[in-house]
């Protein structure tokens, strides 16, 4: 930047909650419905119109396994209730043995679907409006405002103008710990690779669909670019961190390129029977920028006890491995008052990072960042009761140890 202004601002007070949510994807919606299903005042604050981030603005829309792939439920809570939100009223490919929400089956088919990602949109209104909390669209968070290491106030930007509110705990579940960061925090960033998913149309897919009574076949994901470990990735883009505006223009533009060559390959093919019904509304970067947490789980910590576990996933690549979260992968010694969910949760390594980035295991660590937020009193997060935080996850139906 080549020059400077200083602006000072008088902001208005626009409210008070026990808890606010930043970023309204996966976690901050299981963060949300934790703390309000408590009976604490929560804000949810979303600088989209629509609630689940990657998962339904983004177009991903795969929710990857609850259970080991050995056949056990590694997590149940709000990723299982999610999970089951997102084929309600909509297409699934759900293996028959996890119908019935079994804790364990006989065999290793998978706990995972597909779904529609805007009939998950609309379930996910009803399900943050029912427990309790507030939802604010359209908003964007501009700043923590800090009291030495405790936010005090958040400030966000909406039609209404510049103004802020008053918080007694934060969860930063804006995918790329944009809370932390302003809040000074130590945060590591990450690298990504090109993507660009979403969802087309064929005329011949429309006709297998009619034949098959099986809307799948019309309703088809494309998923251009690069997988999580670079295959796919065209010569001339190079690993991109997306913490910076010019990082996140050539990511979204760059991803645009490759949907018209498919779009153009499409209709070379056969003219005139191809057509997009959805491009992706956020960048779809996989690791942005994490937390440097209390601990940073390390992908060699797989099957390791931890007193503080907060809950248990699966490896989605592998069947047999399976991690206790830490309470410490949320929370930062930087800020005392402030949790992390989700994508920005604290990885010792990017293996590890792999398994805590994905769908459930968001839900999950929004759930435990939720609930955690609703016991905060004052002092420091790192204070939390632990076995009482433990009890309240298991009663929601979270598995604490494997
Ligand atoms: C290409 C790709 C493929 C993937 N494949 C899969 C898959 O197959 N299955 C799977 O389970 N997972 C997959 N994932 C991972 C998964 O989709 C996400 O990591 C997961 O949904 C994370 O959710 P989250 O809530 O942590 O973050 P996000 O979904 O990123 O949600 C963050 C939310 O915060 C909001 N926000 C951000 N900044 C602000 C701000 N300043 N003010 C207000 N709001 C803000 C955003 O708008 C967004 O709604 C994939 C990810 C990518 C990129």
């Amino acid at each position: 930047m080549s020059s400077y202004i200083t602006v000072t601002e008088k902001l208005p007070v626009a409210g008070r909650y026990d808890v606010i949510v930043v970023g309204g994807g996966i976690a901050g919606v299981a963060a949300a419905m934790a703390s309000a299903r408590q009976g604490k005042s929560t804000l949810l604050i979303e600088k989209s119109v629509m609630l689940g981030g990657l998962a339904t603005l983004g177009y991903i829309v795969i929710y990857l396994p609850l259970c080991d792939g050995n056949g056990v439920k590694m997590t149940g809570g709000i990723a299982e209730e999610l999970l089951w939100l997102s084929i309600k009223d909509s297409y699934n490919t759900l293996p028959d043995e996890w119908r019935s929400r079994p804790d364990k089956i006989t065999g290793n088919v998978r706990y995972q679907t597909l779904f529609n990602g805007p009939s998950l949109t609309i379930q996910l209104d009803k399900a943050v409006k029912d427990s309790g909390a507030d939802i604010l669209f359209d908003t964007l968070f501009c700043k923590a405002v800090m009291e030495g290491d405790v936010c005090t106030h958040i400030i966000v930007e909406n039609k209404d103008g510049r103004l802020c509110y008053e918080c007694g705990c934060v969860v930063d579940a804006t995918g790329d710990a944009g809370v932390f960061h302003s809040a000074g925090a130590r945060t590591t960033t990450g690298k990504n690779f090109l993507s660009y998913w979403g969802y087309y149309t064929t005329l011949q897919g429309i006709d297998e669909a009619a034949k098959s009574r099986d809307i799948t076949q019309a309703v088809k994901m494309f998923t251009l670019g690069s997988d999580c470990n670079g295959a796919g990735q065209p010569e001339d883009v190079p690993l991109i961190t997306g913490d910076t505006a010019a990082d996140i223009n050539y990511f979204i533009l760059r991803g645009r390129q490759e949907a018209e060559k498919f779009q153009l390959q499409a209709e070379q093919a056969a003219p005139g029977s191809f057509a997009y019904t959805g491009l992706p509304g956020m960048p779809q970067f996989r690791t942005v920028r994490m937390i440097n947490g209390a601990y940073a789980l390390k992908y060699s910590d797989s099957g390791k006890y931890f007193e503080d576990s907060v809950g248990c996933c699966g490896d989605w690549r592998y069947s047999g491995i399976s991690f206790e979260l830490p309470f410490r992968t949320l929370y930062s010694p930087d800020v005392k008052n402030m949790l992390a969910a989700g994508r920005n949760i604290s990885n010792g390594d990017n293996e590890a990072w792999e398994v805590t980035r994905v769908i459930p295991v968001a839900a999950l660590s929004g759930e435990a960042a939720g609930m955690a937020a609703s016991m905060y009193e004052n002092g420091s997060i790192a204070d939390t009761d632990i076995s009482k935080l433990q009890e309240k996850l298991s009663a929601a139906g979270l598995k604490i140890h494997l």
